[in-house]
C-alpha cells in the first residue's frame, strides 16, 4: 500500500520521484531519501529475489566479477575497520556474497566470517574455505561481533529500524557497523536530470528497483542511527564501482573530481555515489 509517510524520518512530506521497472520511487522532502512507495512486503520481495533476483542483472554473476567490479569498495571498507579496530577484532561481513571482502579482511589478520542468503553463494564460499553461514543475523548469538561490515547491501533491506535493532544485539559494547552503500544525494542529482518522461535511468544500478528499497540520504543515516541507538561517529566518501568502457571511464572521472571536492564541501557535494558509513554502537 502506497504511504505518504518517510520511512526514515516519519515525516509526511514525500512525493513522486520518478519510475523504474514497473515501480515508483518517492523523495522524502525533509530528509531526502529516495525510497520505493509502495515498499514490497517481506513476503513479496522474498519470492522476488528467489525467482527474479538471479535473472535481473543487478548481482555480480561470478567471484573474479565480483572483485573487478568492488575490489576498490572492499578496500575502502577494510580501511575503514583498521581505523577503528585492532587486527583480530571478530568481524561479520553481512550479505558477504561471493566471499571478497571477508576474504580481504582475514588476509589483513582479522578474525571475519561471512553470511549470505543465496545457497549457491555459500556453497562456493565453502569450496574455498571462505568461512560462512548461510543464514540471517538470527544464525548468531548475541554479542558475538567487534564489527558488522556491509558492501553495498544497507539499500536492499525492507525493514531498516527492525534489521537496524537486531544488528545492534549482535555487536559487542561499543562495536561498529560499517556500511559503504549508494546514497541519496548523486542519484536525486543525476536522476532528476536523466529521468525522461518520469522513467529514471539505471544510473549504473542505483535504481535496481525492486532491489534496492531505500537510497538514504546522510541526514537519514543520522535519524536511523540515533533512532536504533548507533551514533555515526564517520560518514566518508566511497570509491566507485569498476566497470568497463564509457560508463567506467565516466565512473572513474567523477570519483577523481569527488576526490578533490569532497574534503571542501563534505556532504553538500551531490556527486558522491556511495558513502561509507561507521557507527558506534551505543
Ligand atoms: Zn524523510
Amino acid at each position: 500500500m502506497r504511504t505518504k509517510s518517510c520511512f526514515v524520518c516519519r515525516k509526511n512530506n514525500i512525493t513522486f520521484f520518478g519510475k523504474r521497472n514497473g515501480y515508483d520511487y518517492f523523495k522524502c522532502n525533509d530528509c531526502s531519501t529516495i525510497q520505493l512507495n509502495p515498499l514490497p512486503s517481506e513476503e513479496q520481495l522474498t519470492l522476488l529475489y528467489e525467482k527474479q533476483y538471479s535473472k535481473s542483472g543487478h548481482h555480480d554473476t561470478s567471484p573474479s566479477k565480483s572483485e573487478l567490479v568492488k575490489q576498490y569498495l572492499w578496500n575502502d571498507i577494510k580501511l575503514a575497520v583498521t581505523r577503528y579496530l585492532p587486527k583480530g577484532s571478530r568481524v561479520l561481513d553481512y550479505g558477504a556474497g561471493w566471499g571478497g571482502l571477508c576474504k580481504l579482511l582475514n588476509k589483513n589478520n582479522f578474525q571475519c566470517e561471512a553470511v549470505d542468503q543465496s545457497e549457491e553463494m555459500v556453497a562456493y564460499c565453502r569450496d574455498v574455505g571462505i568461512p560462512i553461514t548461510l543464514g540471517d543475523l538470527d544464525s548468531f548469538p548475541d554479542q558475538t561481533f567487534d564489527a558488522i561490515v556491509m558492501c553495498t547491501v544497507f539499500e536492499h533491506l525492507i525493514n531498516h529500524d527492525e534489521w537496524l535493532k537486531k544488528a545492534h544485539t549482535k555487536i559487542k559494547q561499543n562495536g561498529l557497523l560499517i556500511s559503504l552503500q549508494p546514497t541519496a544525494h548523486f542519484a536525486s542529482f543525476a536522476g532528476t536530470i536523466l529521468k525522461k518522461s518520469g522513467e529514471l535511468p539505471d544510473l549504473n544500478g542505483a535504481f535496481s528497483a525492486p532491489w534496492h528499497t531505500g537510497l538514504i540520504s546522510c541526514k537519514g543515516m543520522q535519524i536511523l542511527s540515533e533512532r536504533n541507538r548507533f551514533k555515526i561517529i564517520e560518514i566518508a566518501m566511497g570509491s566507485n564501482t569498476r566497470r568497463e568502457g564509457l560508463v567506467g571511464l565516466l565512473l572513474r572521472f567523477i570519483e577523481v573530481v569527488n576526490r578533490i571536492a569532497y574534503p571542501i564541501f563534505k556532504e553538500r557535494w551531490p556527486l558522491v555515489i556511495c558513502h561509507i558509513f561507521v557507527l558506534r554502537k551505543m
